[in-house]
């Protein structure tokens, strides 16, 4: 059965084919702007971008993004330009922290919501999260984006030092797509 992901991004991908084993998983571009306040909304902007091209398969995409209580819930739908145009994971960490100073209340979680066309073109959408922290100071190498700055629940470390796999178990994203798993593999 083939899965057409509206992605180019070879990390999701590759994180889709482990989770979906047996899935033939295709790339597909949605080419549309992400214009919704929701994760779930972007999500299906993208999904339904491309499922009409797809007929009779599964159409599957995903936004995620960073949630801080203390900021009312920002950068949210705006995490990969938070500092702005175009997307600067440095200026967006640096941001962050700045936002954050002085602030004792760091709680934060990743969200990943994803929204499916099934192949009769029913949708579903599903959402995962991972709880933690926003850290006073980056550390790690690992991972990309917010990583260097969340440290998860029950860890002592963030996401940039726990190494993929670790993160993969517990990370919004692969909650996410347990939850698609439950939806695809009766
Ligand atoms: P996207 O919707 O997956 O492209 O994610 C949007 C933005 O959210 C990214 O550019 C990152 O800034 C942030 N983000 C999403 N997931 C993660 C993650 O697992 N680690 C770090 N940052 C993330």
């Amino acid at each position: 059965m083939k899965i057409f992901v509206a992605t180019h991004n070879a990390h999701k991908l590759r994180e889709i084919g482990e989770i979906l084993p047996g899935f033939e998983i295709l790339a597909d571009n949605p080419d549309v702007e992400e214009t919704a306040d929701t994760f779930e909304g972007n999500a299906l902007e993208k999904v339904r971008a491309i499922a009409a091209r797809h007929e009779g398969d599964w159409s599957m995409a995903d936004d995620s993004g960073l949630e801080v209580d203390a900021l009312g819930g920002a950068p949210g739908v705006r995490s990969a330009r938070y500092a702005g145009e175009p997307s600067n994971t440095p200026a967006n960490n640096a941001l962050l922290l700045k936002n954050l100073q002085g602030v004792a209340n760091r709680a934060a979680r990743f969200v990943c919501a994803v929204a499916l066309v099934d192949p009769e073109g029913r949708e579903h959408v599903v959402r995962g999260e991972c709880l933690g922290r926003i850290s006073e100071a980056p550390s790690g190498a690992g991972g990309f984006g917010y990583d260097p700055l969340f440290v998860p629940d029950g860890f002592d470390k963030s996401f940039a030092e726990l190494g993929e796999n670790e993160k993969n178990r517990i990370s919004h994203r692969a909650r996410a797509l347990a939850a698609v798993r439950s939806i695809m593999v009766k």
